[in-house]
């Protein structure tokens, strides 16, 4: 029997309205037995004390793209969920736009062996909303929520019309699944884009194909009465401004934001080939990413996703769009000036916030509330710890970040899904090595 207890952490539960300091947790063999004030250390059980340490239901990520099978090169499930545990993860979202997509029942069913069989915390599964991701005809989605896909996406394109994604909308809300959207007008990237139709060479990315595509997706949810839309990766300003006044509306919307559009600014939003930090929707500037912190502050943004993007090593001229950062939520967060001073809310945005946007199909994955007496789904980590990404440290296979090397603040000491802990940082807390 392998008895711990957490002593005098902080404990934030976004399910239960808690924020306590100086909470013990007592867990016997992966289950949460006691949470209170001053408990008794049982004998033979490991006491682990770390001032200033946190304690909260397990992450849940929305947004992470896993490359296998298909890309094996760029990314592997066992490193990417390995990852997502040391991030303080206890279950992921994984998009539908593997190769070959995940646009029918077979490959769902195909996916969802891999996942299970190699992902270090439970993975849920996203479907395509369309056949190929094109934005065309849709997919059979009846038959996908039947087997078990959690929503819909064509995450990478955006395709769809306004009269698509209503029927998209409506045939969703029948199955009680939230449809989320990568809002850039692709009719708009298109013209700016010298009229390329090939989206891989879409380098220019302006601000107006978010907004247009946010409008449009605004207008075919109020005509989905009981439908629920999610944007992904809302990267501007004037996007952001949208989404509020849709929520003001009382519209069944909701919204991600990325750790890297937090934390990143570009130059222009037309970042060229060259640029090491190219990701889409592209960094955006100050003046951005500052409404992103202020609307996450609010609730006008519901949830951060990682998007973690992973790809293989290549000069600047040639790297796919995007990061490898699941590992890295947490620290790009709580390096935002002022973010201590809201932490339970930073720890909602990564509990609740996400879990809201899933709604019925989230229910079973780990980190839903912090109880006694039920297997652990906790998040253990030290807010002021730094760490920094280097072989050493990183688990993705995919070392694409703008962070390689940088000390970043927020480490995780341990984090336990469905009562297994899944990470344990054997160098800040040795004591738990073995248990
Ligand atoms: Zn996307």
């Amino acid at each position: 029997m392998s008895q711990i207890l957490l002593q005098a952490v902080r404990l934030i539960d976004p399910f239960n309205g808690v924020d306590l300091e100086e909470c013990d947790l007592l867990l016997e063999d992966g289950v949460l037995e006691k949470v209170g004030a001053g408990l008794k250390l049982p004998k033979g059980a490991t006491a682990v004390r770390r001032e200033g340490s946190v304690v909260a239901p397990s992450f849940l990520d929305l947004h992470c793209h896993l490359r296998e099978p298909g890309q094996p090169w760029k990314e592997r499930i066992a490193r990417a969920t390995a990852a997502a545990a040391a991030g303080g993860f206890g279950a992921v979202c994984a998009m539908a736009n593997l190769t070959p997509p995940v646009d029918t029942v077979e490959r769902l069913r195909r996916i969802q062996r891999h996942n299970k069989t190699w992902g270090r915390v439970p993975v849920l599964q996203f479907a395509a909303c369309t056949k190929d991701l094109e934005g065309g005809e849709l997919a059979n989605l009846e038959a996908l929520a039947r087997a078990g896909a959690v929503g819909f996406s064509d995450d990478g394109r955006h395709g769809m019309s306004e009269d698509r994604l209503a029927e998209a909308l409506r045939r969703a809300a029948e199955l009680e699944l939230v449809v989320a959207i990568h809002p850039e007008d692709e009719a708009l990237l298109m013209l700016a884009n010298r009229s390329s139709r090939d989206p891989s060479q879409w380098r220019v990315r302006p601000p107006g194909a978010e907004l247009s595509a946010i409008e449009k997706a605004i207008s075919a949810l109020r005509d989905s009465p009981g439908a629920r839309l999610h944007l992904q990766h809302v990267s501007t300003a004037g996007g952001v401004d949208l989404v509020r006044r849709a929520k003001q509306e009382g519209l069944p919307l909701t919204a991600e934001v990325t750790p890297h559009h937090l934390m990143l600014t570009g130059a222009s939003g037309d970042a060229g080939p060259a640029d090491p930090a190219r990701c889409n929707p592209p960094l955006r500037t100050e003046a951005d990413r500052m409404a992103l912190w202020e609307a996450l502050l609010e609730g006008t943004i519901d949830a951060i996703a990682s998007d973690h993007a992973p790809h293989e090593a290549a000069p600047p001229s040639e790297r796919s769009p995007g990061f490898s950062g699941i590992q890295l939520v947490l620290s790009a967060v709580l390096g935002q000036g002022g973010a201590l001073s809201h932490l339970s809310r930073v720890v909602e945005t990564l509990t609740a916030g996400p879990r809201r946007v899933l709604g019925p199909a989230g229910a079973g994955a780990p980190g839903d509330g912090i109880r006694s007496g039920e297997a652990a789904s906790l998040t253990w980590f030290d807010p002021n710890q730094s760490w920094t990404p280097s072989p050493q440290s990183w688990l993705s296979l995919g070392t694409n970040t703008p962070f390689w090397g940088e000390p970043l603040k927020g480490t995780v000491l341990a984090t336990f899904a469905g009562g297994r802990m899944v990470h344990l940082n054997r160098e800040l807390v040795p004591e738990l090595d073995g248990d």
